[in-house]
Parts: C-alpha cells; structure tokens; sequence
C-alpha cells in the first residue's frame, strides 16, 4: 500500500484526476489517497492562504504526490502555488519527457526528448519589487553555483542511468552574461565529469529554431527555470500537444507529479479535456515508488489506444469524453493485467 497526497487542482484538474483515478484503479496498485481540494483559489476561500501547510506536511510525510494543474492569477493575487510548491518543497528538478506517442499525427515522426528545468530559481525566484514613485518593476533571476550543479548533476545522472547518449545545456549567456553565464559555466564543467555522454550548449534562441527544425537531433536537454518552461510547452508541441506530456518534480526527500500543462480554463467544465499526459504522469508516479509493472502496462495500453485512434478526446482529433477515454482505457488496463 502506498500513501500518497492527491490534489485535483482547479480548471480542468478535477476531470483528469477522476479520470487517472478511474485508470490507476484498473492497474491494481495499492493506492491510498491522502486528498486535498481547498488549494489555490479555494484554498483563499476556504483558509484564507493558496497553499495551507497542511498541504506541504502531507507530502512532507507521504513523500509522493499526485497534482492536478492549479490557476495562477496573472499579474496579481496570489503567488504561483505551483511554484510555491516547488520552492517550499526544494523540488529542484522538473522532468519532463516529451515523446511522441504512436499513432498521433505530427510534423515530425522520432521526436524523443527529455527536458530538465532547473524548478527553484532563475527568474521564478520571487524576487520582485516596484517602486511607486520611479514606476520601475524589477523581477530578479537569482541564478547559483549549487542550484545549477545540482540540476545539470541530475540531467547528467538521469542520461547515464537511462541510457541516453547526448545532454545540450541551454542558455542565454551572450547577453545576460552573469545569471545564465554561471550555468553555462557549470554546464561545462559538469560535462567533463560524464565523458561517456556527448555534451554541448545552444544559446535559447537558437535552441528554439531548430527545435522545430531538427528536434530528433536532440536527446537530453538542461536548462534555467523560464527557459525550461518554455522550450517544455514548445516540445509539447512537437509530440502532439499539452494534453499529452507527462512531468515530475523531484528533490532530494519528495517528489510531486504533475503534468506539464496548465489549468486549460477555456475548456474547464466541459468533460473534454484530455487525461493522457495526467495519466502519463501518474505511470511516471509508479514508476518512482517501484511499481514497474503496473506502469509498463498503463503506457503500453495508451500505446495502443493511440495507435488504433479510437475513443480519443478532441484536442488530438478525437470525439470521446474525458470519462469515456479513462473508461475505454482502464478496461485495456485491466485485461492487461489480467493476461500478466
Ligand atoms: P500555465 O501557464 O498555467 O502552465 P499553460 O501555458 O501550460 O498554463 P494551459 O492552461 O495548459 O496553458 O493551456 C494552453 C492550451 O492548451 C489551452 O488552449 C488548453 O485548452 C490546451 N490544453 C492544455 N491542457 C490540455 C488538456 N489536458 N487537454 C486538452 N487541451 C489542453
């Protein structure tokens, strides 16, 4: 049996949880859910506060957690609870394997890539003011020695262990030559470290183009918190869409699995949203506590679902339902099992 802290979130988190749930279910997993709704706006509601400590003691005693995608006010309110989270939690490493399921129609047929976005600082730090009198905004992207040892040492780690072959550091240190400088630095001499992966480095911008150019000459990619959010939802892309890739957020006690997208609030409510890359991120969950299996087999039946195109949700040229995608899927689940 494991414990593990369960937050739907908001938006459309509440669906494709219900829907990995239905899923999870189906794989025979001993899971027991330590649940929390009341984060984010209604935990303002409810508590006065996005992110009650309960919340963060939980996971602090689970160790693992399931999330949902939480709203982040833009411009005011309240701080990210995602990041909070993240922070609070000392939650350095976002992983997020962006790999083409088989099946799906897009531009480009091997795209398989991992990025790792460093999760706790750079230009997320939350460190911002604005002086009133001079009408001057300052964000700063406090970028450290260990903070970026320690991301690029799980990348190059993560590479080894799972046999992948190449890792390209992502920066901007032509231009902002202290912050992202040091992590090019760092990139550098972390590489020497790990001869047995081919190493090299690419400037944001141009990392962009030729993501959509040449993505299937990329293979581990590392980098600083903004760069990682974006160039994450740019490869979402490649392979199919933000309904589809999975993510983890992983320190050196606890780990929270998330899927790289957001809170979608323009189809919240309407039961179509897509429960793959939830559902992806929940084997990944699995996966982390030891239970192989059991994910081997949720990936293998997405596989196949993929591939025979039918009962898909609309956002990958389906018709289905959130529910009767989770349905459809969790009966393969189970018939899987079973033939184990
Ligand atoms: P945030 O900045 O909060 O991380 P985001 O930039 O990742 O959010 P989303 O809220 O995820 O943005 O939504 C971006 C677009 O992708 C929206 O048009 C939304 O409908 C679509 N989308 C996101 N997730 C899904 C999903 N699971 N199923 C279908 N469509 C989705």
């Amino acid at each position: 049996m494991h414990r593990v802290t369960l937050l739907p979130g908001d938006g459309i988190g509440p669906e494709i949880t219900a829907a990995t749930i239905v899923v999870l279910e189906a794989a025979g997993v001993e899971l027991q859910w330590e649940r929390f709704e009341a984060v984010g706006l209604a935990g303002m509601e409810r508590y006065g506060r996005p992110l009650p400590e309960a919340v963060l003691d939980s996971i602090r005693m689970n160790r693992v957690a399931l999330k949902g995608p939480i709203t982040t006010p833009v411009g005011k309110g309240f701080r990210s609870v995602n990041v909070s989270l993240r922070q609070k939690l000392d939650l350095f490493a976002n992983v997020r394997p962006c790999r083409k399921l088989p099946g799906l129609r897009t531009p480009f047929e091997d795209v398989d890539l991992v990025i790792f976005r460093e999760n706790t600082e750079g230009l997320y730090s939350g460190i911002e003011t604005y002086d009133e009198r001079l009408e001057i905004a300052d964000s700063t992207a406090r970028i450290t020695r260990r903070g970026s040892q320690r991301i690029l040492r799980f990348a190059f780690e993560w590479a080894r262990v799972n046999g992948r072959r190449h890792v390209t550091a992502v920066h901007k240190a032509n231009v902002v030559k202290m912050s992202t400088g040091l992590f090019l630095k760092e990139a550098i001499a972390m590489a020497s470290a790990y001869p047995d992966l081919d190493f090299d480095h690419r400037i944001v911008d141009n990392m962009a183009m030729q993501l959509v150019q040449r993505p299937a000459e990329y293979d581990c990619i590392v980098t600083t918190n903004l760069f990682g959010d974006i160039l994450s939802d740019l490869c979402a892309g490649l392979v199919g869409g933000l309904g589809v890739v999975p993510g983890a957020n992983i320190g050196d006690s606890v780990a929270v699995f998330e899927a790289v997208h957001g809170s979608a609030p323009d189809i919240a409510g309407q039961g179509t949203a897509n429960p793959t890359a939830l559902i992806r991120t929940a084997a990944m969950m699995l996966r982390h506590l030891g239970e192989r299996t059991a994910a081997e087999t949720i990936e293998a039946a997405l596989r196949q679902a993929y591939v025979e195109g039918c009962w898909l949700t609309p956002d990958v040229g389906g018709s289905s339902t959130t529910m009767d995608f989770a349905h459809r899927l969790a009966e393969r689940v189970a018939s899987k099992q079973g033939e184990a």
